[in-house]
């Protein structure tokens, strides 16, 4: 590798890992192409404000060329050539790299359910959310089957953008938000009996139609329903060597795939741990640290120079409900009396870095909440940036 030619460092993935491996990348010198399939980047957290119609139909989504100073193609990443150092598309394009930085994120989890698959709507991406939102106009009343961070903030936003709607959440453990500590889930339900929402805990969906779902004590609820059981990683397409935990790609605390010459993973897809080695969850916080840390390295792993290891940590977690929410920092629980209240402005401020990191404060004012374009949705003018 010269200095007259920075190294070709491609990223897989423009989501929240990918859009920050892309700019570390340009950071240190690569000449950077970000491949994804829609051009576009999701922003998930926001996606129950998206669907219940709190917030606009254009805060799903923006396109990655507006965010990002780099080469955007959009296309469909379907296999490696490792020999070649090429990614092969969908369509038959290739993009030659000199190093390699995979993001694909992760998917709505196959439920165990009977007919879910076929009849339950899901909350992963910005399609599933504008889908939802169109979804909702038409019915009085949802079931939402999972009492994780996506099923509550859902069940509550829903509840307050459509009073007279009857939302039901059904949780097959004996808590709300199980991965989080249980003071937590306690003011959540607390949350969540204001708001309005049917809360059904310790007892599980037993089978799910197009019309409602059948409990496993024999009640019936019907509505529209939405599976929000939880999300799944599988790379085994475009990594098939790699070695996989739960799915997700194991790499070394560099984030090196370590089987594979030049390749990175990073975000849901990566099996990450923090500095003392524990398990991370998927999650936008550790994507963000973790592409940072893997477009430098892919920089440096093009120049022959060794990648630094990677220090990903867990700073708290927020479930924002609109005008509410619980979370912790560190090990300190929000989410008791006023500093519910709190937490809203948290994910705010939170949003904005995200941005911020990326482009500046300019880039974090034009792609706050709120800020979307226009467009149709389900026959409504509504605003939407990006068309999909
Ligand atoms: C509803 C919801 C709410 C959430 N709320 C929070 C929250 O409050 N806080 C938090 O920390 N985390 C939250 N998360 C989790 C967080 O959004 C994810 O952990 C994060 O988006 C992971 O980043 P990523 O870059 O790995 O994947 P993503 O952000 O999903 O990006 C993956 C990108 O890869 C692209 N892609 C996939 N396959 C291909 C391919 N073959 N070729 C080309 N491109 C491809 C996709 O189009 C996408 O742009 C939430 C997730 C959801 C779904």
């Amino acid at each position: 590798m010269t200095d007259q030619h920075p190294p070709r460092i491609v990223v897989i993935g423009g989501g929240y890992a990918g859009s920050h491996a892309a700019v570390a990348a340009r950071r240190a010198g690569g000449a950077v192409t970000v491949v994804d399939q829609d051009g576009l980047h999701g922003f998930l957290p926001r996606l129950a404000g998206v669907a219940a119609g709190r917030l606009r139909a254009g805060d799903a989504r923006t396109p990655l060329g507006e965010l990002l100073g780099v080469e955007v193609h959009q296309g469909s990443a379907e296999r490696l050539d490792v020999d070649r150092r090429r990614v092969e598309l969908a369509g038959g394009a290739v993009v030659p790299y000199d190093g390699l930085v995979v993001t694909v994120g992760s998917r709505t989890a196959r439920s165990p359910v009977p007919g879910a698959d076929e009849h339950a709507w899901s909350l992963h991406t910005p399609d599933d959310a504008l889908a939802l939102r169109v979804a909702l106009r038409e019915t009085s009343h949802l079931v939402v089957v999972g009492g994780g961070a996506t099923g509550v903030q859902l069940a509550a936003e829903v509840a307050a953008a459509h009073p007279t709607m009857t939302v039901r959440l059904v949780e097959a453990g004996s808590r709300l938000l199980p991965a989080e500590p249980r003071m937590l889930g306690t003011s959540m339900r607390r949350l969540l009996d204001d708001a309005g929402v049917q809360v059904h805990l310790d007892v599980h969906a037993s089978a799910i139609d197009a019309d409602g779902v059948d409990l496993a004590d024999g009640q019936r609820l019907d509505g529209l329903v939405v599976w929000a059981g939880g999300w799944e990683a599988d790379a085994s397409a475009l990594l098939p060597r790699a070695e996989f935990r739960d799915g997700r790609v194991v790499v070394a605390r560099d984030l090196t795939v370590t089987t594979y010459d030049r390749v990175l993973a990073a975000g849901d897809i990566a099996a990450h741990r923090d500095v003392l080695g524990r398990p991370l969850a998927m999650s936008a916080q550790i994507a963000v640290q973790a592409g940072a840390a893997a477009g430098a390295s892919a920089v440096a792993l093009a120049r022959g120079e060794r990648p630094t290891w990677a220090r990903l940590f867990e700073l708290g977690r927020v479930v924002d409900l609109g005008d509410r929410g619980v979370g912790r920092v560190g090990p300190v629980p929000l989410g008791w009396g006023p500093t519910a209240r709190l937490v809203p402005l948290m994910h705010l401020a939170i949003d904005l870095r995200h941005l911020a990191q990326l482009g500046g404060p300019l880039t974090a004012l034009a792609h706050a909440p709120g800020r979307g374009g226009h467009l149709d949705v389900g026959g409504h003018r509504e605003p939407l940036r990006a068309v999909g």
